[in-house]
């Protein structure tokens, strides 16, 4: 029961007197996030933070892939504590690392000490360590150059634990640490990851999507949930927030000019977005519009959408390609799911001719025969919650 995860936080550690606010969040969030796996102990000195099981029904495993995907962490090792003196650390290094020496071909020591009153300096250390491994598995070199396998030692104030190559983390903010934000998710691929991205820099999301059943189907719907629960693996907890908004579409589509259905629908989307937003505390709106990609999202189009709100809209997938978009997509474990058949905002009200270069005064003149006021109150009061955990 010896083994344990250290995590490195990152970009907190230069935030100087709002360090203990960030890092608060960030314990916070990894307390909430290993709930699941079992109890552990979590400390924490400089930037390292300890989690060690508190007993054998710990998943370490699931712990340990659960960690990577918590914003506000650089990187991540399993490790095995030891007593803090140099026989026990080779001895600790020969059992813990048995099956890696075994299979390498070359090694190399190296040690930090953040405690300065042990008695060798890192370099001792690690050629003390170095020279024990070496004799113990006679089959591996010492290679300080180009090392097939890296052994680390940290020397801390409680113990000295021995590990090898650190994972990358996660990065980013701790969430919660930069404020609130809604952001707009539908089922495609853009919009998970721009959710993704927001939140990646310390934001709290709350997700909303706009349902339009029956054009749109209940699997669409089951899709968009399951986007929202792969996102609670970054985000940690989350309320999904579904609005019907089937009404407002056929009242657009009864009233309005055909080429500007989807720009209405879309300062619909931002106007019920925003009082969402007032009524949460959010600072922001995020979509996962992307410059150019369709008649909506060019700049005159954006500008209209926009208009109608006060709140900034964040659009980290501007300036991005859709292959950037989709490899990011993959890596955070959204895009099988994106891809998934189930059509979004109905094809029903696509206009065939969208204009890409929308002037207000026409857009404003089109939506004169709504009630805009008594739409978005409707839809804001039959929003359906659904809570989901990590
Ligand atoms: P995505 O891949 O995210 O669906 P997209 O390329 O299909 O984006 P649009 O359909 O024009 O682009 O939507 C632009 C953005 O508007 C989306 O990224 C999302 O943030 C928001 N959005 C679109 N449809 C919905 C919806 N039904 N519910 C919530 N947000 C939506
Ligand atoms: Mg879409």
């Amino acid at each position: 029961m010896n083994d344990i995860i250290l995590l490195k936080q990152g970009e907190i550690v230069l935030k100087g007197l709002n360090r203990k606010y960030f890092e608060q969040k960030l314990i916070s969030n990894i307390k909430q996030r290993l709930r699941s796996f079992g109890e552990f102990k979590i400390h924490w000195s400089q930037s390292t933070i300890y989690v060690e099981p508190e007993n054998d029904n710990c998943d370490m495993e699931g712990a340990f892939e659960a960690m990577k995907k918590v914003f506000g962490i650089v990187s991540l090792s399993r490790a095995m504590a030891c007593e803090k003196e140099p026989e026990a650390i080779f001895r600790a290094a020969k059992a813990y690392l048995v099956d890696a020496m075994n299979s390498s071909a070359s090694f190399k020591v190296e040690t930090k000490r953040a405690d300065k009153r042990f008695p060798m300096t890192s370099i001792e250390l690690s050629q003390y360590v170095g020279g024990r491994l070496a004799a113990a598995f006679p089959h591996i070199k010492v290679d300080v150059h180009n090392p097939e396998l890296l052994v680390n030692l940290e020397v801390h104030d409680r113990a000295a634990y021995v590990h090898s190559a650190p994972h990358g983390g996660a990065g980013g903010m701790p969430v919660g640490s930069n404020g609130r934000a809604v952001t707009l998710l539908s089922g495609g691929i853009d919009s998970p990851v721009s959710s993704y991205m927001i939140a990646k820099r310390g934001v709290k999301l709350i997700p909303v999507h706009f349902f339009s059943f029956p054009y749109t189907s209940q699997q669409a719907k089951e899709k968009v949930i399951e986007l929202a629960r792969i996102l609670t693996a970054y985000c940690g907890r989350l309320t999904l927030e579904i609005v019907p908004f089937t009404k407002i579409q056929e009242e657009i589509g009864r009233n309005c000019p055909e080429e500007f259905f989807t720009i209405i629908m879309r300062r619909f989307m931002m106007r019920i977005s925003e009082r969402i937003a007032l009524s949460n505390g959010c600072k922001a709106l995020v979509t996962g519009e992307n410059l150019g990609q369709v008649a909506s999202q060019t700049m005159e189009a954006m500008a209209v959408t926009e208009e109608c709100v006060s709140l900034p809209v964040l659009r980290p997938l501007i300036g991005f390609d859709k292959e950037e978009i989709v490899r990011l997509a993959r890596q955070i474990g959204t895009f099988e799911t994106s891809i998934l058949p189930y059509e979004d905002c109905c094809t029903v009200f696509t206009p065939r001719h969208p204009r890409t270069k929308p002037r207000l005064r026409d857009v404003i003149a089109a939506e004169a025969g709504l009630d805009i006021e008594a739409l978005v109150e409707e839809a804001f009061n039959g929003i359906e919650r659904i809570r989901l955990e990590p």
